[in-house]
C-alpha cells in the first residue's frame, strides 16, 4: 500500500503545533509564578511605608511601582498602581530610597501573543476538532483537497489469476487480450493498432468482476489499482475531478498496470434528463473522460470499470476510445456454478461422500459470492457439529441457510398451527408431484427458519433451464397456489401464511399477460419491460391507465383459473394429503424420494390415476 508523503506531511504539522502550545504554557506559567512573588498594597500604605522608613527600593515602571522593603517579606516584592502624585520623587528623595525605572517589559511581544497567535492557535485548534471529526465522518480530508486519500488500493502483485475465476469463460476470453496487451504492448504499437483502453465489467453483484479485475493484472503481473465510483464523489465540487487527475496520474507513474473503478454509475450516470443535476458529478464525469481521452494507452495502463447498472451510463462513456468494451459478467450455469464451488472448496478438508454437482442443482441462480459463502457456511457447520472434514449435509445445510435462513429452534408452534403449516406445504408439494409440467420435489420442512418461512418446499429443476413455457408457467402457478388451496380444502379457513406464495404467483401470472405474450387479449403487445436488469429486475409498465386495467383483468383470470385447478387437484387426492401431511407432522422433514414413494405407493394401492384439468386458454 502506498500514500506515506501524507503521514511525513502530518508529523511537521503537529511538531509546529506542539511547540506552540508548550511556548504558550511556558509564558502562561512564567506570568502566573511572577504573579505568586509579588503582592499588591495601596497606595496610601505605599506612602506610610516611606514615612515609616520601610521601604529599600522602589522601581517605577509605566503603570506600576515595584516596592522592595526592607524587611524581609517572604521573598516577595509589593507593588502598587502608580497614580497621579507629582510629589512622588521628592517624598522618595526625602526618604532617601532608591528609585529608579524600568526597562519596559517585552510587552510587544506580549501584546502580539495575547492579541493575535494564542487566539489564532484557539481558532486553528477549534478548527481541527471540528473538522477532523467531519474528516473522519466523511472518511477522507476535507482539508486535503484533491489528494486521494487511502481510497485508493493499490496491490503490486494481486496473486489472483484466471485459475481464480470459475464459470466465466467468457468473460475471461474477452480480458486475455488485454493480458497479451500489458505484457507485450509493443507488439500491438509495432502494427500501429489501437490499444483498448478500457472495459466495462457488467453483471449482477457478486458475480466477480471484482475479482476478474484482479486476475487481469495478476495475470500480466502489473500492479493494480483499485477505487470505488463512490468515493470520487465527496463534499466539495472539484474534488472528485482534482481525484481522477490524481488517480491518472499515479497510474501513469506505475504502468503498466491496471486501474479498477468498481460501482462506476456513481460517477458515470448519464448527464441529460436529470433536472436536479449535480455538479460535482458532472464535473468529475467530464474530467475523468478528459483524462481517458489524454493519456497514452501505449504506455499499458488499462481502465477497467464495473457495474450493474449498464443502461443509466453516459453515452460519453461508452463511446470507442473510453469504455468501449463490455464484458459480461452474468449468473453462472450449473457447469459454472459447479466450477465456482470446485475453486471455493479447494482450501477446504471435505469427506469423500460430496457431490458439488447437486450443490450446484440447488443453486439456480446463486452467483459466486453465493457459493463461496455457502462452501464457508457449511465449513462452520463441520466445526459446530465437532467434525474435522465437510459432509455433503453440511453444504445442503448451507443452501437452505442461504435460501431460508437459519432453522429457529426455539419458535415453537403450536400443534394447530404445526398441521395448517404441515398441509399448506403438502399441498405445494403435491400440486407439484401430480402436475405434468413441473419440477420434482426435493425436499419438505416444517422447521421453522430466521428468515420467516414456518415450513418450505424446494423443488429443484432436473436440468439447468433457460426457456419456460406457458404450460409450465401455468403450473408453477398452481404450485405456488397449492398451500392456500389444502387450507381451504382440509380446514375450509385460510390463514396468512400465503403471503409471499400470493406475491409470487401474481407476479409470474403479470409477467405472462405483459411481458411474454401468452394471452389472447393482447397477442404479442409488450407492456412491461424490465429495468435495472442485473439488479432486482424490476418491470416497469409502459401502457395506459386503460390497459393497466385489462391487464390486472387478465392476471386475475389466469390466477383464478389455477387455483380452482389447484384446489380440485387436491380434492381428488385429499386422502393422500392427509396421509402426506401427517407423516410430515410426525417426522418434520421428509425429503423428495421418501415423499414420492408415499404418492406412488398410494397411486398402487388405489389404482387410481391422476387427473389433471386440461389448461384452457388464458
Ligand atoms: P462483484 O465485483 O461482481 O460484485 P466480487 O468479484 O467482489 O463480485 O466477488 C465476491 C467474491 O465472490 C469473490 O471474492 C470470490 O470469492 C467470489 N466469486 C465471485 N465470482 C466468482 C467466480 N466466478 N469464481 C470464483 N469465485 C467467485
Amino acid at each position: 500500500m502506498f500514500n506515506n508523503k501524507k503521514f511525513n506531511g502530518n508529523k511537521f504539522k503537529y511538531a509546529i503545533y506542539y511547540s506552540l502550545i508548550i511556548a504558550i504554557v511556558i509564558f502562561v506559567l512564567n506570568d502566573y509564578i511572577n504573579g505568586m512573588k509579588s503582592e499588591r498594597i495601596e497606595y496610601s500604605d505605599f506612602v506610610n511605608y516611606i514615612n515609616q522608613n520601610k521601604i529599600s527600593e522602589v522601581q517605577i515602571t509605566k503603570d506600576k511601582l515595584l516596592i522592595t522593603p526592607k524587611e524581609d517579606s517572604g521573598g516577595k516584592i509589593l507593588y502598587t498602581e502608580r497614580v497621579n502624585d507629582p510629589d512622588l520623587i521628592k517624598k522618595l528623595d526625602n526618604a532617601k530610597i532608591k528609585y529608579g525605572g524600568m526597562p519596559e517589559e517585552n510587552s510587544a511581544v506580549k501584546n502580539i501573543l495575547t492579541g493575535w497567535v494564542i487566539p489564532f492557535l484557539i481558532l486553528a485548534f477549534l478548527g481541527r476538532l471540528l473538522f477532523g471529526k467531519l474528516d473522519k465522518k466523511m472518511g477522507s480530508g476535507v482539508m486535503s483537497f484533491g489528494k486521494n486519500t487511502a481510497k485508493i488500493y493499490a496491490e503490486n502483485e494481486t496473486g489472483v489469476n484466471f485459475n481464480d475465476v470459475a464459470g466465466q469463460e467468457e468473460a475471461k476470453e474477452s480480458l486475455i487480450e488485454i493480458v497479451d496487451f500489458l505484457h507485450n504492448s509493443q507488439k500491438y504499437v509495432a502494427i500501429g493498432a489501437r490499444l483498448p483502453k478500457g472495459a466495462l465489467l457488467v453483471g449482477p453483484p457478486g458475480t466477480g468482476k471484482t475479482l476478474l479485475a484482479k486476475a487481469v493484472a495478476g495475470e500480466a503481473k502489473v500492479p493494480f489499482f483499485s477505487i470505488s465510483g463512490s468515493a470520487f464523489v465527496e463534499m466539495f465540487v472539484g474534488m472528485g475531478a482534482a481525484r481522477v487527475r490524481d488517480l491518472f496520474k499515479q497510474a501513469q507513474e506505475k504502468a503498466p498496470c491496471i486501474v479498477f473503478i468498481d460501482e462506476i454509475d456513481a460517477i458515470g450516470k448519464s448527464r441529460d434528463g436529470n433536472m436536479s443535476g449535480n455538479d460535482e458529478r458532472e464535473q468529475t464525469l467530464n474530467q475523468l473522460l478528459a483524462e481517458m481521452d489524454g493519456f497514452d494507452s501505449s504506455k499499458g495502463v488499462v481502465i477497467l470499470a464495473a457495474t450493474n447498472r449498464p443502461e443509466v451510463l453516459d453515452k460519453a462513456l461508452l463511446r470507442p476510445g473510453r469504455f468501449d468494451r463490455r464484458v459480461i459478467v452474468d449468473r453462472p450455469d450449473l457447469k459454472g456454478r459447479e466450477d465456482i464451488l470446485k475453486v471455493h472448496i479447494k482450501g477446504v478438508k471435505i469427506s469423500h461422500n460430496v457431490d458439488l454437482n447437486s450443490i450446484a442443482k440447488a443453486t439456480p441462480g446463486a452467483v459466486g459470492a453465493d457459493l463461496a459463502n455457502i462452501i464457508n457456511e457449511a465449513a462452520l457447520t463441520a466445526v459446530k457439529n465437532r467434525r474435522n472434514e465437510v459432509e455433503q449435509n453440511d453444504l445442503e445445510e448451507a443452501v437452505e441457510v442461504i435460501i431460508a435462513g437459519k432453522e429457529k429452534k426455539d419458535r415453537i408452534l403450536s400443534e394447530k398451527e404445526k398441521m395448517e403449516v404441515s398441509f399448506h406445504e403438502v399441498g405445494h408439494a403435491l400440486i407439484a408431484a401430480l402436475l405434468k409440467h413441473t419440477d420434482p420435489v426435493h425436499k419438505i420442512t416444517i422447521v421453522p427458519r430466521t428468515m420467516g418461512a414456518l415450513g418450505y418446499t424446494m423443488q429443484l429443476p432436473e436440468h439447468e433451464k433457460y426457456l419456460n413455457t406457458k404450460e409450465e408457467m401455468l403450473d408453477q402457478i398452481c404450485v405456488m397456489l397449492g398451500g392456500r388451496s389444502a387450507e381451504e380444502v382440509k380446514f375450509s379457513s385460510i390463514s396468512t401464511g400465503a403471503a409471499n406464495d400470493i406475491e409470487r404467483a401474481t407476479q409470474t401470472a403479470r409477467s405472462m399477460v405483459t411481458m411474454y405474450g401468452m394471452s389472447d387479449k393482447f397477442d404479442m403487445m409488450g407492456l412491461e419491460s424490465i429495468q435495472n436488469r442485473y439488479l432486482d429486475g424490476r418491470p416497469v409498465r409502459n401502457c395506459s391507465a386503460e390497459t393497466s386495467t385489462i391487464i390486472d383483468n387478465e392476471t386475475l383470470k389466469i390466477i383464478k383459473k389455477a387455483h380452482e385447478k389447484a384446489k380440485g387437484v387436491l380434492l381428488d387426492n385429499i386422502d393422500l394429503l392427509n396421509k402426506i401431511a401427517n407423516t410430515l407432522i410426525e417426522k418434520e422433514t421428509l425429503m423428495g424420494d421418501e415423499f414420492m414413494a408415499m404418492v406412488h405407493e398410494y397411486q398402487k394401492e388405489n389404482g387410481k390415476e391422476i387427473t389433471v384439468i386440461e389448461d384452457s386458454d388464458v
